[in-house]
């Protein structure tokens, strides 16, 4: 899955995500990828989320959206990602998924829950795209 959330030099926000699905996916499955507040979501005003990982959970809670608002309500977007896969993994401790947040001043973050899992940032200040390693 590669998700992308992008904050132009105007402040206007956006994400989408890409994914080949679950493994071993039945024919005609529709994942996540494609409902929006799931595997991604974006406000101007607020920021960005993309999300990976089983689908068939994490729709359910609609992540990206839960983490976009959080920030709205304004938590930083660590405490925004790390609350919204706990709402999950609380339900499902099995489940294993990612999110990463960045708010409208493109202070960025993720969280995980039964992996570990790598997003990379670029921005005007950065001279090469950094990689981040975020931990359950
Ligand atoms: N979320 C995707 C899906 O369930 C899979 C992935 O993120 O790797 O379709």
């Amino acid at each position: 899955t590669i998700s992308m959330a992008v904050i132009d030099k105007w402040g206007r926000i956006a994400v989408g995500t890409s994914t080949n699905g679950a493994t071993f996916k039945i024919p005609g499955r529709v994942g996540d990828g494609p409902i929006a507040g799931s595997s991604s979501y974006a406000d101007d005003e607020v920021g960005a989320c993309g999300a990976t990982g089983d689908g068939d959970v994490m729709m359910r809670f609609l992540p990206c959206y839960q983490v976009v608002e959080s920030m709205r309500q304004g938590m930083e977007p660590q405490r925004a990602a790390s609350d919204a896969i706990s709402r999950i993994a609380r339900k499902f401790p099995t489940f294993v998924g990612a999110v990463v947040a960045v708010n409208r001043n493109g202070v960025h973050a993720g969280a995980c829950h039964g992996w570990t899992f790598q997003y990379s940032v670029m921005n005007s200040t950065l001279d090469d795209v950094e990689i981040i390693t975020v931990v359950p």
